[in-house]
């Protein structure tokens, strides 16, 4: 079995130091693709440094809604700069955060179209987040209609009418261990809904610990094997025949080998 964990920040502090033996837990449990997550200008450097050391490490390089407000024009350039590497397979996570406004809601939009911008230029795909904010997001989203190469919604837990509308725009949706707990029957209806060639799946580490380990580890990589074994069994597969089309999807939505 192979998985991919299409978003995970390997640069945070508890991967940081040592990052093999959660590399290595992770590819025991069939997770042996990664694709970690720069949220600030600051880990732009240390997730490249993480694709040059691992074949199998790949990049997205964004700076997150939380961080709006401290991006500077310098910021920006090295964004768009980093971005065309060839191993920053997207750019993101970027998008709008209305739950924490942890930077104030203007500027967090005119981030979100700055990132939007570099992608449509370099033709890479968008990891967004969104949260408490979907129609702002989207409406952002409509602005750069026909230019993106392609859009997905990392972290989803939406409703029945949220995702058919992501589903209608042709966009992505990758879903965490939230997919797993035990009140998130709109979760597990939403991972129902979305066909295999459009659905990912992903840690969030170290956020995001997935059902049976939740209360008793912080989310690592190898942790996907739950969350993947939840959707299987949502839509009656086997966990090898699921694993199986969410790394072709995901291979095809951020360019892999
Ligand atoms: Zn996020
Ligand atoms: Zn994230």
């Amino acid at each position: 079995m192979e998985l991919i964990d299409t978003h995970a920040h390997l640069t945070f502090p508890q991967f940081r130091d040592d990052l093999e033996p959660y590399l290595r837990r992770s590819r025991e449990a069939g997770v042996k693709t990664w694709i970690t997550i720069a949220t600030g200008p600051d880990e732009i450097g240390m997730v490249l440094d993480l694709t040059e050391k691992y074949d199998n490490m790949y990049a997205a390089i964004g700076f997150h809604p939380h961080e709006a407000k401290l991006i500077t024009s310098e910021n920006l350039a090295l964004l768009k700069d980093s971005a065309k590497n060839e191993k920053v397979v997207a750019v993101g996570e970027t998008g709008l955060d209305f739950f924490y406004d942890h930077s104030p809601r203007d500027i967090q939009k005119e981030i979100f179209r700055k990132h939007l911008q570099v992608a449509a230029e370099i033709q890479k795909p968008v990891v967004v987040h969104t949260r408490e904010s979907f129609d702002e997001s989207m409406e952002i989203l409509d602005e750069f209609e026909g230019e993106l190469k392609n859009v997905v919604i990392h972290c989803y837990s939406g409703s029945i009418s949220q995702t058919k509308y992501l589903l209608d725009k042709g966009y992505y949706i990758s879903f965490t261990g939230i997919v797993t707990f035990k009140k998130t029957d709109d979760v597990r209806t939403a991972a129902k809904m979305v066909p295999l060639n459009r659905l990912m799946v992903e840690t969030d580490c170290p956020f995001i610990s997935p059902e049976p380990v939740r209360s008793k580890h912080p989310c690592e990589p190898a942790f996907l094997k739950h969350t993947a074994a939840k959707i299987a069994e949502v839509k009656g597969m086997t966990l090898e025949d699921f694993a199986e089309q969410a790394t072709a999807t995901s291979k095809y939505f951020f360019n892999l080998p």
